[in-house]
């Protein structure tokens, strides 16, 4: 018996790798977090499968789910929104999983960042311009360590990804513009890949009122980064003609090409 930890992906049901659908397929037991994972994903379970909602549910009574599972010999299938290793409560799961020697297994899922990158078609590290991306959020209810504060991280000129912050985005605007200009460019994308996927594109300076007038709240990747105004950028060496890798050799030699 094992407790399979599945990203449901951040939203449309076809966004669920092959691996996580074919396990609520097959799972006798379904437990999903509610009105996140999308309806769709759980009604591909078995029809005689025991499918629970956790949205009402504390952790103790996720874990006694498992237990009785685990009594009765089924696997379960633990789907979560977007990829697990991201703001998931995995680990306060998989710890007490492990007191109680129930083994488990995490299936990776598409990230809420990465749809929101797919929706801005946007590329978040640029050659030489760009080469880190920060996954993070603002420091609100949930304390942030003070060496992570977006104070600090915005230091690094890096992309920066900021979950669970849509509620705070004036806290974020006037955090980030302690370090940036007010110039710097900023994206909120709303419900990704979700039918009613939203969009505001800004700056520092504009996007506390986008966002506060759109009624923004919740659901949300506040995206900020030079990459998304940058127009000016080199190729990259993946596919430049002079460079070898291990998939494919340089159809000039790299001796021939003049590096400035
Ligand atoms: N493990 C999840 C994140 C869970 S924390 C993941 O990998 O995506 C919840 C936060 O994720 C939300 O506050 C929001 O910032 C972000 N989020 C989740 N789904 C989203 C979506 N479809 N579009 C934009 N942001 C989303």
């Amino acid at each position: 018996m094992t407790v399979f930890f599945i990203g449901a992906g951040p939203g449309d049901p076809d966004l669920i790798t092959v691996k996580g659908a074919r396990l609520v397929e097959s799972c006798p037991v379904v437990l999903y977090t509610g009105s996140l994972v999308p309806k769709e994903v759980v009604a591909r379970a078995r029809e005689d499968a025991l499918v629970l909602s956790s949205e009402e549910m504390d952790l103790d009574e996720i874990i006694q789910v498992c237990v009785d599972a685990h009594e009765k010999g089924q696997d379960v299938a633990r789907v979560q929104t977007g990829d697990l290793s991201i703001y998931s409560s995995l680990a306060e799961t998989t710890r007490r999983l492990d007191k109680l020697q129930i083994d488990w297994k995490v299936v990776p899922g598409v990230s809420s960042f990465q749809a929101s990158a797919a929706a801005l078609g946007q590329e978040l590290t640029l050659p030489e311009q760009c080469q880190t991306i920060i996954l993070s959020r603002a420091s609100g209810r949930t304390p942030v360590p003070e060496k992570e504060s977006l104070k600090s991280l915005a230091q690094h000129e890096a992309t920066l990804c900021l979950f669970l912050s849509a509620s705070l985005i004036r806290k974020v605007a006037r955090e980030l513009k302690e370090v940036y200009p007010g110039s710097w460019p900023v994206a909120v994308v709303e419900k990704a890949s979700h039918p009613e996927q939203r969009i505001l594109r800004g700056t520092l300076d504009t996007i506390v009122e986008q966002v506060e007038g759109a009624g923004i709240r919740a659901t949300a990747m506040i995206i900020v980064s030079k990459v998304l105004d940058t127009t000016e950028f080199r190729d990259s060496r993946l596919y430049a003609a002079e460079f070898t890798h291990g998939f494919r050799r340089a159809r000039i030699s790299d001796a021939e090409v003049s590096h400035e």
